[in-house]
């Protein structure tokens, strides 16, 4: 089963429950993997403290123009709907940042002068945190698509009973890229305007994408009853709220998982496993 955690914002604790519940389901005994799919700013492994065993570089497909055989024909440029490529009189140059890989200028050449060619643009590191499987990927400072480095992060993961993936947050594409295949997305949110503002677009996201979803409420204590209603409204399953707790931000900013830090918070993660485990939300 693959559940992808993630929220219409950052700050609302996607992390906390992704790792929370890797750590639960692996000391259960299950079959646990965790990827972390935030590529451009990973930090789940401050939490789960991995041994890493493998690192391997991510890369990705861009076009390299031979000078000797382009005619400058310009088709290659028409074609890319991503102006990476740019046809002048005497040269044609690639943009490799703004490449999405989709090979449509190699195909359309007329004089084959066009070959894609690997370019690094990340790391995966994949090891160990207890039983967990743990994968991240780590997007080269000044990369601007994470979507191939997500995909990467996404076919390095082991086989587990229970596959958990760590999204950015938003509702861009490194966000559909993360949630793309899963068999349940949790939006995590807090009950305030702002929350309920970004909580509604995520909604729109995954339902867009005809994906299963339920909402964990974090700091279910503070705000309003708004985003309650919302889910009520929208038939949406509320799979866990936690409330606000100092413990819970002082073990946050140690690196520590809070179930192994604050009591009671396992408990409150082994509900939200047993919720996914009877199919609530799919
Ligand atoms: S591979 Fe696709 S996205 Fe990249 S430069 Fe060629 S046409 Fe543009
Ligand atoms: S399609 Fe080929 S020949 Fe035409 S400008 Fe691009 S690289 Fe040059």
């Amino acid at each position: 089963m693959r559940i992808a955690i993630a929220s219409g914002k950052g700050g609302t604790g996607k992390t906390t429950v992704a790792t929370n519940l890797a750590q639960m389901a692996a000391r259960a005994g299950r079959p646990t993997a965790y990827l972390d799919c935030d590529v451009e700013e990973p930090n789940g492994h401050i939490f789960l403290k991995p041994t890493i065993e493998e690192e391997r570089p991510i890369e990705k497909l861009v076009p390299t123009v031979d000078p000797r055989l382009c005619t400058h024909c310009g088709a290659c440029a028409k074609i890319c709907r991503y102006g990476a490529v740019a046809s002048l009189p005497n040269e044609t140059l690639v943009f490799a940042e703004l490449c999405h890989s989709c090979g449509g200028c190699e195909l359309v050449c007329p004089v084959d002068a066009i070959h894609e060619a690997p370019l690094t643009i990340g790391t995966l590191r994949l090891g160990r945190s207890e039983a967990i499987r743990f994968v991240e990927g780590v997007l080269n400072v000044g990369e601007a698509m994470s979507p191939p480095a997500i995909r990467a992060v996404k076919a390095a993961a082991p086989r587990a009973d229970l596959v958990l993936l760590d999204s950015p947050p938003g509702t861009s594409c490194p966000v559909v890229e993360t949630v793309r295949g899963c068999d349940l997305v949790l939006l995590v949110t807090e009950p305030t305007p702002f929350g309920l503002h970004d909580l509604s677009l995520a909604v729109e996201m995954v339902r867009a994408m005809r994906l299963p979803l339920g909402v964990v409420i974090n700091r279910a204590d503070i705000g309003d009853r708004k985003v309650h209603e919302y889910c009520k409204g929208h038939r949406i399953p509320i799979m866990a709220e936690i409330p606000d707790d100092r413990a819970v931000a002082e073990a946050y900013s140690r690196g520590l998982t809070i179930s192994d830090a604050v009591p009671g918070f396992a408990e409150r993660i082994g509900g939200l496993l047993a919720r996914i485990d009877e199919g609530v939300g799919r």
